[in-house]
């Protein structure tokens, strides 16, 4: 882990065929964002958009995202922003539990080069594979875990909001409370 850095974590990325998803990907999508940020965000895995850009949430739930974020304060640039898998799952299916896992390997990497003091995970699939595998979002969303100085919250996924308006409350309240731990962990000092 000594030699790790950014460059090798993403070439490491480009390389990697440890699952099947390799093989329909236009473009592999390892994250992306301000790589001193305390503040990442986890989603579940590229979309179309992502697929052809190469670029994490870039795509409509990618602008919905951007619009809360700015919401509270932050610029998306920012802050970091990665999925647990870094392949487009066929007609975006949710990723099957060998094919997170196997990611998996690229995520801790990322996260430790990171380093955030602040986690939210974007829906259940972020979530299960990083949190608990129990979880159930509409249940645990909102609730703050520390783990090893890192605070970690669920929320819903941005694509859940664009299909039921009728969340937005509840994810308005979660960007609330991610405002409030931020600013209780005194990040972002500038800005909030
Ligand atoms: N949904 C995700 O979970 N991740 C993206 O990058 C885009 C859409």
């Amino acid at each position: 882990m000594s030699e790790m850095n950014w460059d090798l974590f993403r070439d490491q990325v480009a390389r990697c065929a440890m699952c099947g998803l390799c093989r329909g990907a236009t473009h592999k999508v390892p994250g992306q964002g301000d790589e001193h940020s305390p503040l990442m965000l986890i989603g579940e895995g590229p979309g179309q958009a992502e697929d052809e850009q190469g670029l994490a949430f870039v795509g409509a739930a990618g602008q919905l995202l951007t619009r809360m974020l700015a919401s509270i304060g932050l610029p998306r640039d920012r802050v970091y922003i990665a999925n647990i898998v870094k392949c487009r799952p066929p007609l975006n299916r949710v990723p099957t539990d060998d094919e997170a896992r196997a990611c998996l390997y690229h995520l801790r990497l990322q996260t430790a080069l990171l380093h955030p003091r602040v986690i939210v995970l974007l829906g259940a699939t972020a979530a299960r594979f990083t949190l608990d595998p129990a979880i159930r979002i509409t249940r645990d969303r909102g609730r703050w875990t520390e783990r090893k100085g890192v605070w970690m919250m669920p929320t819903y996924h941005p694509s859940a909001l664009l299909r039921d308006e009728s969340k937005k409350r509840d994810a308005w309240e979660d960007m609330k409370s991610l405002r409030r731990k931020l600013q209780e962990l005194s990040l972002y000092p500038d800005l909030l």
